[in-house]
């Protein structure tokens, strides 16, 4: 079995034990703990790297899907199954008119203790992402005994450990159960508009402190920029998304009066397509780079644009202004096989590093299929959180695997692995989930209590059950 991008093997189906209840889990760990054995939990293998993978054939991967939906909801606490999938949280919150109190990031097709595990999130500076509305866990420890820790009751061993749970890498234990800060439905309106570099540069820390959500995409070789921003809707708005079944509505049916409330970048019309914008060029250019990439044929000429990685740049053909739920406006992920960097920078520093990163790909003859993804993350007490007592603003980019043989460009890989070293060198720090060169991060320099996490690892799985490769690599065992 392997991962979603096919990089990793994670086990093989032998391996795979599908846990019926906590009594069977226990046992299990029991077993597994005092042989000298090692156990990984199985997410959706959304990962790129080898967080989730067995080490060794011996090795035991517990399938938890047992452990999921949800368990109990009292007020604004929701509490889920350890494995269940986002999808389900957010459909089951917005039954009970409630959503998670973190912008979500663009999929839903993790499992929540998966997504918890990496640091998943998705832009805002209200908080970090989804570890930052835990409020309690239940976890299984290495020795088989549960416990619950809580932002009431955060303590293990006399010491205050609860922040070091929410981001836990897979390797502290394995979760349970989660209860999740929730909040009232909301209904937003989304502005797309259409900008350069230089107003990126100067804007984007503005941007995200005068609205609710904001996420930019950086074309480089054209220095376009289209930028969406998100504010809770007007009632009129509201009433047209209710009028309209609760599904997504588009403005641009109508007119924006008098100018949206939200003013779009550069005055230009908040609402309309892209004639005239030069933006385009853009588009064309990247799908053509793609093209020749990942091309399904050997003489680079196939361009079926049905397929995945096509259609998620051509989602930026049209700017247009809409009214949904924060699921319906933030999650429209189109999962493309892809090779997926997002690197985090303090928040002051990205003018600089935004520059930095210009001059490095004007200095290049290479291009990148997907624009820079700007998102940004609000201060975390979570020990490991790249947003760790600060503001970041994460910096993705990717190459797209051929959709058939799964494998990447050379080229591309290369090209990929010089744009991190250049934002490395900025002292920026990775996504767990997604790919990184261990190598270029000094975690203990970077992360003030990353120590302390490596420690408490030590303490609560003396026997590294958890421990595979991934984790010894990251964590120097
Ligand atoms: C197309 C795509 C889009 C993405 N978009 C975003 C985004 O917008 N924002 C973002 O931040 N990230 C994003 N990611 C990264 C993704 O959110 C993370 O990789 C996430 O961790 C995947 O969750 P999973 O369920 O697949 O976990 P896996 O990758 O399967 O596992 C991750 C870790 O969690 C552990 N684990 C799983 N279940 C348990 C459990 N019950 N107890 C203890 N440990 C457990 C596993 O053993 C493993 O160590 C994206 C990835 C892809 C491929």
């Amino acid at each position: 079995m392997f991962n979603w991008a096919k990089s990793v093997q994670l086990c093989q189906t032998n391996q795979v034990v599908k846990v019926r209840n906590v009594e069977q889990l226990r046992d299990i760990l029991i077993h597994v703990n005092s042989t000298g054995k090692h156990l990984k939990i199985m997410g959706t293998g959304m990962s790129f790297g080898g967080i989730g993978a067995t080490d060794s054939s011996s090795d035991i991967m517990v399938d938890m899907s047992n452990f999921s939906g949800l368990i109990k909801l009292d007020g604004n606490l929701a509490k889920f199954g350890g494995s269940t999938v986002l999808q389900v949280v957010a459909d089951t919150l917005v039954e009970h008119n409630l959503q998670i109190a973190a912008c979500p990031g663009v999929l839903v097709a993790q499992t929540l203790a998966g997504a918890l595990a990496t640091g998943t999130h998705g832009q805002g500076l209200k908080n970090g992402g989804l570890y930052d509305i835990v409020y309690s866990m239940d976890v299984m420890f290495a020795d088989g005994t549960l416990h619950t820790l809580s932002r009431d009751s955060p303590y293990y061993n006399g010491k205050d450990v609860f922040h070091a749970f929410q981001l836990h890498l897979g390797c502290l234990g394995v979760v349970v159960a989660v209860t999740l800060e929730c909040e009232p439905l909301q209904i937003y309106r989304l502005d797309k508009s259409v900008t350069d570099f230089e107003d990126l540069k100067e804007n984007y820390i503005k941007w995200n402190n005068e609205n609710e959500h904001c996420k930019a995409w950086w074309f480089p070789n054209t220095n376009h920029v289209q930028v969406w921003k998100t504010n809770v809707a007007s009632a009129k708005e509201v009433l047209q998304y209710k009028e309209n079944g609760n599904k997504i509505y588009d403005l641009k049916k109508e007119p924006v009066a008098g100018g949206s409330t939200y003013g779009s970048v550069n005055d230009k019309p908040s609402v309309g397509d892209l004639k005239g914008s030069g933006f385009s060029s853009s588009l064309q250019e990247l799908l053509s780079n793609m093209a020749l990439d990942t091309s399904t044929d050997s003489k680079g000429k196939t361009k079926d644009l049905n397929e995945a990685r096509f259609r998620t740049v051509q989602r930026f053909s049209k700017l247009d202004a809409r009214v949904g739920n924060i699921y319906q406006i933030w999650c429209k992920g189109i999962p493309a096989p892809q090779i997926n960097c997002e690197l985090a920078v303090p928040l002051d520093r990205l003018p600089e590093l935004l520059q930095t990163l210009r001059d490095f790909y004007e200095s290049t003859d290479k291009s990148i299929h997907y624009p820079f993804i700007l998102r940004t993350g609000g201060p975390s007490p979570s020990w490991l959180s790249p947003s760790y007592n600060q503001k970041v603003c994460y910096i993705g980019f990717l190459a797209y695997l051929n959709e058939k043989t799964f494998t990447v460009h050379e080229d591309q890989m290369e090209f990929v692995c010089r744009i991190e070293k250049v934002i490395a060198d900025f002292g920026c720090w990775p996504h767990y989930g997604k790919f990184f060169t261990r190598s270029l991060y000094n975690f203990e320099s970077m992360l003030p209590r990353f120590k302390e996490f490596a420690q408490l690892r030590q303490t609560v799985d003396p026997n590294n059950v958890f421990a595979n490769q991934f984790i010894r690599d990251l964590l120097s065992i």
